[in-house]
């Protein structure tokens, strides 16, 4: 393509994507379609000569629009709602433009670098003490891989020359989360060969906490049995209902039984951008790593999970391994991004996070993520307020986790299951379910730039409506 036809299609492109914005609260949120509708009217064949920009820009508008889930849409409100941004859609384009792959410091000194002060500086915007580096991965379940991979170089088994498979001298490695935990964790746990018997998963009290009583007598107990407990996992932000753990009273645990303390903060580590929620990552001084997702909320386009960690060392011990035609001359402490993830090439993702954090600036991000908390403390007062509905959660973010109230306990779960399925049908709303205690849940999540009172308002007033029209019904 040449100059000239980059520019106009890259201007197209653009307006394109302007347009799309101004239009999006006026597409339904799900795409309504049914699977394999797409792959029907895409070709099987790959094309043999070049097509023109022109046909595969209305393609955009055709195929692929309709078959959109419209994550950036104000009422996307499921699992957790997220954000894109101008500025950070403007990295990614930068970003495809500059192909990086970010190695070793030589192959890209702006991305090694960048990534380093943009990373401190999300630190400091967080209340993080200044121990902790940052390194950037896709997503926090590679975060967390990564964080329980180097908590493993700590156990002293010499698991990184011999493996861990057909080694009877090896007892079992153990990891430890709350059964609110992050299925990433079990994943994590299963990918490092440490099979799904190699995490415990521990009780959590009425308001979803981590139990730290039954943490400590769990690993004492383990221990008592010959195994290896070497790395828990405490979760700011669960997944069902953004319940916090009681990190100051687990990290004593971790000491006490030198343990590694990974902090999961994927979600709600965003919010301590907002000073007065700093004290929801206390007692992280004393944890080992801590992993927070920008792309979650924190208005960077997907994927950026940043994995802050005090022990850099034990990282490289883990995964650092540099072959003949890799090494280069500058020597520490030049960082080369290869020697602490499983990644040879790593994209330059701190460019649009940079972009982000210099668009919004710290007042920004705390503006709008007070907004969203705002917002979802308001429909949870609508929640409390309702004699039809019930809250099941407490809401320190802006998630909101309740349901329409039934005469007997299964009507319930189904009378809900029946409500999720008619609001998401409507096409304006989208929100998700948990289950919770055993009980069926809806769940509200607010994350988008977008999103108003009166969208919120909007999705309140279709709950309502459908919850009326199916009791009627039945
Ligand atoms: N941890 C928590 C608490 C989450 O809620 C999620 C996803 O929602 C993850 C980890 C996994 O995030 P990712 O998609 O970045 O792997």
């Amino acid at each position: 393509m040449n100059s000239q036809d980059f520019r106009q299609f890259g201007h197209q492109l653009v307006d394109w994507i302007a347009d799309y914005f101004e239009r999006i609260d006026e597409l339904p949120v799900l795409a309504p379609i049914e699977p394999g509708d797409l792959k029907a009217k895409l070709p099987g064949e790959p094309p043999q000569s070049g097509e023109s920009m022109h046909e595969i820009i209305g393609d955009i508008d055709r195929l692929i629009v309709p078959a959109l889930t419209h994550w950036s849409h104000p009422s996307f409100f499921a699992y957790f709602a997220t954000s894109t941004s101008a500025p950070g859609i403007f990295g990614e384009l930068l970003s495809a433009a500059f192909d990086n792959k970010a190695m070793l410091w030589r192959t890209s000194p702006a991305s090694t670098e960048l990534e380093e002060v943009v990373l401190d500086w999300l630190r400091q915007m967080m209340g993080l003490d200044a121990g902790y580096t940052g390194i950037i991965y896709d997503t926090a379940s590679v975060s967390t891989m990564h964080a329980i991979a180097a908590a493993r170089e700590g156990v002293e088994q010499r698991i990184r020359e011999e493996g861990m498979s057909g080694r009877p001298d090896l007892p079992l490695l153990r990891v430890y989360a709350s059964e609110q935990a992050h299925s990433s964790i079990e994943k994590a746990v299963i990918t490092l060969g440490l099979g799904q018997r190699g995490l415990r998963k521990i009780p959590t009290d009425s308001q979803f906490r981590m139990d730290p009583k039954a943490l400590a007598q769990a690993i004492t107990e383990d221990k008592q049995n010959g195994y290896i407990p070497f790395c828990i996992v405490a979760t700011v932000g669960t997944t069902s209902t953004s319940s916090i753990d009681p990190i100051s009273e687990i990290v004593p645990i971790g000491e006490e039984h030198v343990m590694w303390l990974h902090v999961d903060a994927a979600y709600a580590g965003s919010a301590a951008v907002v000073p007065e929620l700093q004290h929801i990552l206390k007692g992280c001084e004393r944890a080992d790593s801590v992993v927070t997702n920008p792309h979650k909320w924190l208005f960077t386009p997907f994927d950026l999970s940043v994995l802050y960690c005090r022990h850099m060392d034990r990282l490289r011990a883990a995964f650092a391994l540099t072959p003949e035609y890799l090494k280069t001359v500058e020597a520490a402490p030049v960082r080369n991004l290869m020697d602490t993830g499983i990644q040879l090439g790593r994209r330059f993702r701190a460019l649009k996070l940079w972009m982000v954090l210099r668009h919004f600036g710290a007042e920004g991000l705390r503006a709008r993520l007070t907004e969203h908390m705002r917002l979802a403390s308001v429909f949870a007062s609508w929640v409390d307020a309702s004699e039809d509905f019930e809250r099941l959660a407490p809401v320190p973010f802006s998630v909101v986790c309740f349901r329409a109230r039934a005469a007997q306990r299964d009507d319930a779960d189904r009378l809900n299951e029946r409500i999720l399925e008619a609001v998401n049908g409507t096409g304006e709303i989208f929100i998700s379910h948990t289950r919770l205690g055993g009980r069926y849940a809806l769940r509200l999540a607010i994350g988008n730039l977008h999103t108003t009172e009166s969208h919120v308002a909007r999705a309140w007033q279709l709950i309502q409506e459908h919850a009326r029209l199916i009791r009627s019904s039945t």
